[in-house]
């Protein structure tokens, strides 16, 4: 995809991971529009869904492929000949196709889910990414509960996928188990003990239980994974997975830290995350970090006035890098004379000293009995400021 040894890989499964979470199915329209998005906005890899798991599901991934104009289309399938052959016809549109197959390797998924001894899982992993590898050159395997998987087991489950044909290795932190140390670990335990582990691509897949999703998928690629799987809004599975919007502007913002490239138009993020909202109704909690309501509002009186000085003050990244006009000064109680002054001015209002006094004043009583006041209600109270201070005199 890239001989740039720092570029990342950003694997996009809103449309897999994220449409199978609770109150997130999407139709085909709506796919459809979602992965039209997504491949503008620079999505290296776009996972479309699970094809063998209804009929909806595969004429998605099928209409998907056939659109798709640079993404890679990948479709989800377990190690099971009958799946893989039900993705590989529906990612055959496709001018470029993934195969990716997973199976559980920790010692209690394949217990207890699987019900299968750890020889029969290893020789499922060679046979299947083998099967895979008929249909396409780009197979990736996912080593299900990985997080919790032991190390040796691990290293043979990779080797022998790799062998297979395997081309991206996948290791999922599937129940948001890990911390970014322990994440990081298990990166560097694999590249320093799998022999033919310069022959893929490692991705990180992590779960946000514990709110650490990001900061694990981070650590990965600090520790040399080179593809982050994640979605938009951080919707998915429980707690959702790591949020696209986070992991790339986190990128951007440090990138004394986080020195790695990759394709994403970040001016497109807002529009790409109110889409989502859009199709599934699921829409973000405003503190949401990049695209939440709130995460370019400043309401505070020194918050403001340093912002208007210069933004530099309390911003880290600019609004219009994530394709927003500019930041937004919520008026409220903790607001001051400065943006206040401002803000009348913006809606065309340019008042004496007096006057504005009088009105901070009375905005100042408004706002303590209501939360935020917005620009109508502003208006009306400038109206009236007029009125009162006739009758006043001045
Ligand atoms: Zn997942």
């Amino acid at each position: 995809m890239s001989f740039d040894k720092n570029r990342v890989i950003i694997f996009d499964t809103t449309l897999r991971d994220g449409e199978q979470s609770p109150g997130c199915s999407m139709n085909h329209e709506e796919k459809l529009r979602m992965a039209r998005l997504l491949d503008d906005m620079g999505v290296d890899v776009i996972e479309a869904g699970f094809p063998i798991a209804s009929k909806g599901d595969f004429e998605a991934v099928h209409a998907i492929a056939g659109e798709a104009k640079n993404a890679v289309i990948a479709g989800l399938c377990r190690t099971v000949k009958k799946d893989i052959e039900a993705t590989a016809e529906a990612i055959k549109p496709a001018k470029r196709q993934r195969i990716h197959t997973f199976i559980s390797t920790s010692p209690l998924h394949m217990k207890y889910k699987l019900q299968m001894e750890p020889e029969a899982v290893i020789e499922k992993i060679h046979e299947c990414v083998s099967f895979a590898r008929n249909f396409t050159d780009d197979v990736e395997w996912s080593a299900e509960d990985g997080s919790r998987t032991e190390d040796d087991f691990l290293c043979r489950a990779v080797e022998t996928a790799i062998k297979a044909g395997a081309t991206t290795i996948n290791i999922p932190d599937t129940v948001g188990y890990a911390t970014p140390e322990d994440y990081a670990a298990r990166f560097r335990m694999l590249i320093e003990r799998v022999p033919n582990i310069d022959k893929a691509i490692l991705s990180a897949h992590c779960h946000n239980d514990l709110g650490l999703a990001v900061a694990n998928s981070l650590a990965a690629v600090q520790a040399g994974a080179r593809q982050v799987e994640c979605t938009i809004n951080g919707i998915g599975e429980r707690a959702g997975n790591a949020a696209l919007e986070e992991i790339v502007m986190a990128i951007r913002t440090r990138p004394d830290r986080l020195p790695y490239t990759n394709n994403i138009q970040t001016t497109m993020i807002t529009q790409v995350s109110r889409a989502l909202s859009d199709v599934t109704g699921f829409t973000c909690q405003p503190n949401k970090a990049i695209v939440g309501a709130n995460a370019f509002a400043h309401e505070s009186g020194i918050h403001q006035d340093g912002m208007l000085k210069n933004a530099q003050t309390y911003e880290i990244m600019t609004p219009e890098s994530v394709g927003l006009d500019k930041s937004e000064l919520v008026l409220g109680k903790h607001s001051g004379r400065h943006a206040f002054r401002k803000k009348l001015e913006a809606l065309g209002y340019k008042l004496g000293e007096n006057a504005l006094e009088d009105a901070f004043a009375r905005f100042k009583d408004l706002a303590d009995a209501q939360k935020k006041v917005s620009d109508d209600e502003l208006i009306a109270l400038v109206a009236q400021n007029v009125a009162h201070m006739e009758r006043k005199g001045i």
